[in-house]
């Protein structure tokens, strides 16, 4: 993915902010931390590191920035620290908000995704059935259906006997 000059510019400046971690950069310019630090070593920037006078055994959330315990934190294996940019307040938060997220998106889909053919009684995925372009819905009989009763050409006869 090819940077824009706006986006140099952006990430000169963030890149030697020390209120941004590297993590927080990674995101902000969707890209892998790889691409940010040859990017940063082809710019010739470096990132002024943060010496936060932090007792041991503790650190700060980069969401909330309260500084606290290691407890405080889910443990990250591939982390330099081997814990979580955010507290587990915050990333609890932020799981069940993601969750929630998805949720809303399977039922929706469920919804809309399949319909019962009123001839059939199968379910079948919408797009199985044509849209009327009379009333720019979809139909209320399948495709298959459709056909069937219109080849025979008997379809109003079809609809009053049903
Ligand atoms: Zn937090
Ligand atoms: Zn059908």
């Amino acid at each position: 993915m090819r940077w824009t000059k706006e986006e140099e510019e952006k990430f000169r400046i963030a890149y030697q902010d020390n209120n941004y971690t590297l993590e927080e950069i990674c995101w902000k310019f969707k890209r892998k931390r790889n691409a940010i630090m040859s990017k940063a070593h082809a710019m010739q920037i470096k990132r002024i590191p943060q010496k936060e006078d932090l007792p041991d055994g503790y650190k700060r959330c980069s969401k909330c920035k309260e500084v606290l315990s290691f407890e405080q934190f889910y443990d990250k294996r591939k982390a330099k620290d081997g814990k979580q940019p955010y507290c587990k307040t915050c990333k609890n938060k932020y799981n069940k908000e993601k969750k929630e997220e998805n949720n809303k998106g399977i039922t929706l889909v469920k919804e809309q995704k399949f319909i019962v053919c009123s001839r059939c009684n199968e379910e079948k995925l919408y797009t199985s059935f044509d849209i009327d372009k009379k009333t720019g819905k979809r139909k209320k009989t399948c495709r298959k259906c459709y056909i069937i009763a219109t080849n025979k050409n008997s379809i109003k006869e079809w609809e009053k006997g049903d």
